[in-house]
């Protein structure tokens, strides 16, 4: 039995790209179907994320041609990215063995999933596909992204440099990501919890076929801010470090002003009203910092994460 492909595309006004990309990714399932690479029922699945243009009506349209190879679903709303992501990876988990996601707008090289297809025969569960470089990106988009994964690396949470939401997932490793309930979902960071054997592949990527960007500045920075949130209580810890380092500073500025007092002529009460500024200042910081701890155990306990992730048993033939 050859494998179940599914493409699973997140569309937001994109009725510019959307038969270009419909076209393109048969290409590719036609290509891999006669190579004998996955199953003849394989399919392209359109998630269309609340678009107010003719988006949906162009995916009904596709798959009143293609009823086999196009499939699509129809949000109520404008989710965001990320979710309508998860609504088509959750619908094609049903349906099939083995997921592929992509933009709708081709900037990233369908050529490559041919290769993540023949590393999930080599048993990988999760491929991520990875840029080489960012030469097509204009210089402002290169750096914020760049920062971005800085930053995400300095708050202890772990992603793939330079992966964006090209990846092949089996579906068990679906099926272990749909163990995370948690609302606000930073999917590139949730994918190295899973945990099963990943590799990369790479491909260099392009400009949009059409249309424009459906990610300004604005939503780049709450993506950002939504996954150091989302998995690290670090900032809370530094409020903490940095409580401690203002009491020490206080105690350097208590032999400072004390040296003072015997020494030069200081204004009276200078003294103890700058040792108390600096002293509660501190310890204001520590106390909540450590309130802060606990809020961070309750915001990683309410997320009822999976807490491992069984991936071989090896037991005894069953008689
Ligand atoms: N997208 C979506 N919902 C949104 C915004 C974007 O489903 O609210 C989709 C969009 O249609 C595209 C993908 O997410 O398929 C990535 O968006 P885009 O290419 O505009 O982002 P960029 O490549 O500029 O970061
Ligand atoms: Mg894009």
């Amino acid at each position: 039995m050859m494998d179940k492909l599914a493409i699973v595309v997140p569309c937001y006004n994109e009725e510019e790209v959307l038969h270009i990309a419909a076209e393109a990714l048969r290409g590719v399932l036609d290509d891999l179907i006669a190579k004998k690479k996955i199953a003849e029922d394989s399919f392209v699945l359109f998630v269309n994320d609340g678009s107010k243009d003719r988006t949906w009506e162009l995916i009904e349209k596709e798959h009143k041609e293609h009823p086999v190879q196009c499939l699509g679903v129809k949000l109520a709303g404008n989710v965001g990215h990320q979710y309508a992501l998860t609504a088509g990876l959750l619908t094609a988990m049903e349906m099939s063995d083995v997921t592929v996601s992509i933009d709708a707008d081709l900037q990233d090289d369908v050529a490559v999933i041919e290769e993540m297809i023949d590393k999930f025969h080599e048993g990988k569960d999760i491929v991520y596909g990875v840029r080489k470089e960012r030469k097509t990106d204009t210089f402002f988009k290169r750096t914020t992204a760049q920062a971005f994964y800085k930053l995400m690396a300095v708050m202890g949470v772990k992603t793939v440099y330079n992966h964006a939401d090209f990846r092949l997932m089996s579906k068990r490793a679906v099926e272990q990501f749909a163990k995370y309930k948690e609302t606000n979902m930073f999917l590139r960071g949730m994918m190295p919890l899973i945990g099963y054997e990943t590799d990369s592949v790479y491909y260099d990527r392009k400009e949009r076929v059409a249309g424009e960007s459906k990610y300004p500045l604005k939503k780049m920075i709450a993506l950002a801010f939504n996954g150091i949130s989302s998995f690290s209580v670090k900032p809370i810890t530094m409020i903490l470090g940095l409580g401690v380092f203002i009491i020490i500073c206080s105690i350097l500025a208590a032999i400072y002003a004390f040296v003072s007092y015997f020494t030069d002529q200081v204004v009276p009460g200078w003294t103890s009203l700058i040792l108390s500024i600096w002293f509660l200042g501190g310890l204001e910081l520590i106390a909540i910092g450590l309130v802060g701890q606990y809020i961070g155990k309750i915001y990683m306990e309410v997320k009822q994460r999976p807490r491992y992730n069984i991936e071989k048993v090896l037991e005894s033939e069953d008689e």
